[in-house]
């Protein structure tokens, strides 16, 4: 038996702090039950918690970690910044140099600006969008999620489904009456709100893959009718590769699917690992953004210089050739080995990989959308999550979140998982008896 003596004690003295013991909803292990390890250390693709288990991480914080953690660049970067200072509230070089790292990259983001979050970047751009379009009404899908502002948090994916909560409290009527919510991968049911009020309608806002919802991963031309639908009807369309970005492809779904958006988001990997979200896009919308022009955006740690740094680093070794390819390779060689696993123990699973996320139901059928996560085995989830967590292997600890691979999960870390997979299938197999 794994021990959790230390883990528990911190645990129970978290929760009287914070709500849940924890300060961001799915870390709380409420959709598998049991309790969550403390973390003590991470070292390139393993955490280690206070009672010294080690895991095979494949949440790396939830996306931005691609080169696992402390990598040696990232933590040197970090080092040199440090003494240099931490942050100015004034400009500086380190964010020149990411945005022309990121514009290399993302070449529709003509001009853009940094941010601490995901969430900061979403509230920004839906309020750019309003204000180029001067419309108010936003197309969101459901199961995506976009960050925790009011507006965007309509039928959302991530916590908010996994808490199975079916509307937020607190969130008022009025902040959402002009969220229209869509179906993932049907165009039918985008084309039917842009035909009742199409003239209203500032933007479509989607994950290009979804990662909220588990895997939802856009089927052909999907995302080109998005682009064909919002352009027809002087809308804009706003990619949020919070997630997808450096991850799915270097450049993204935008550029894994050839499609160009007016607006991007980004987050996670662009930060290193340090607190950084970005939105940009055309030059004529981005213009409108105070100073130039009338739509407010501010923020006190902006571009923060660790932040820069941390991005920076990363970036620079995850582009180097052969990286990327070699972690794709890695989620590639999961998902090969748990389809086998899996119908070795006769066990109805889906699984995917774009690029360096990958996710698994355990259906009979593809998920492609929201509603076809209801029919996932959710039970069965759970006893493959346990096992294997048992085993030193840690997923995701919701059915409904996608996985990622990192640069060192090559050779041992992902030969160790694969070896355990029987163990986790022979669980799941129980719940499904
Ligand atoms: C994580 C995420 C966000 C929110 O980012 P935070 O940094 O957590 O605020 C927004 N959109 C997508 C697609 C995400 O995955």
């Amino acid at each position: 038996m794994r021990k959790t003596t230390r883990s528990r004690e911190i645990f129970s003295k978290a929760q009287s702090y914070f709500p849940g013991g924890v300060n961001s909803p799915v870390r709380a292990f409420k959709s598998v039950g049991g309790e969550p390890f403390i973390v003590r250390s991470g070292e390139g693709p393993y955490l280690i918690d206070v009672d010294g288990n080690r895991y095979v991480d494949f949440i790396n914080s939830w996306g931005p970690l691609v080169l696992g953690h402390a990598h040696p660049v990232v933590v040197e970067a970090l080092q040199r910044q440090l003494a240099m200072g931490t942050t100015f509230g004034a400009c500086h070089e380190l964010e020149v140099q990411l945005a022309e790292i990121v514009q290399r990259l993302f070449p529709s983001m003509e001009m853009m600006r940094f941010v601490n979050s995901g969430t900061e970047a979403g509230m920004a751009v839906i309020r750019l969008a309003r204000g180029f379009t001067k419309r108010s009404k936003i197309v969101k899908f459901e199961g995506c999620y976009h960050g925790h502002a009011d507006v965007l948090l309509a039928k959302a994916g991530s916590g908010v489904l996994t808490l199975g909560l079916p509307d937020c409290a607190g969130v008022p009527e009025a902040a959402v009456s002009d969220t229209l919510v869509a179906e993932f991968n049907s165009l039918d049911s985008v084309e039917r709100l842009f035909s009742e009020c199409g003239s209203e309608i500032a933007a479509i806002i989607v994950e290009p893959v979804v990662g909220n919802c588990c895997l939802l991963v856009p089927q052909p031309g999907f995302l080109q009718g998005l682009r064909e639908i919002s352009a027809n009807h002087g809308a804009l369309l706003i990619l949020d590769e919070v997630m997808t970005g450096f991850r799915v492809a270097l450049e993204g779904a935008q550029g894994l699917y050839g499609v160009t958006p007016d607006l991007t988001m980004l987050g996670k990997v662009i930060g290193g690992g340090l607190p950084v979200g970005a939105f940009g896009g055309r030059t004529d919308i981005m213009k409108l953004l105070a100073p130039l022009g009338p739509v407010y955006q501010a923020g006190t740690l902006s571009g923060n210089p660790l932040a820069m740094a941390a991005g920076i680093a990363t970036l620079g070794e995850w582009m180097k050739p052969g990286n990327f390819e070699k972690a794709s390779g890695v989620a590639a060689q999961l998902v090969f080995g748990m389809r086998e696993a899996a119908s070795r123990y006769q066990i109805p699973l889906q699984v995917e990989a774009v690029g360096t996320m990958f996710g698994f139901f355990f259906a009979h059928s593809p998920v492609l959308s929201f509603r076809d996560t209801l029919k996932v085995n959710k039970e069965a989830f759970v006893e493959f999550f346990k096992a294997m967590l048992d085993e030193g292997v840690y997923f995701a600890p919701s059915a409904f979140e996608a996985g990622f691979v990192c640069l060192p999960h090559s050779g041992e870390a992902i030969d160790y998982t694969l070896s355990k997979l029987p163990i986790g299938f022979t669980a799941a197999r129980r719940a499904m008896t």
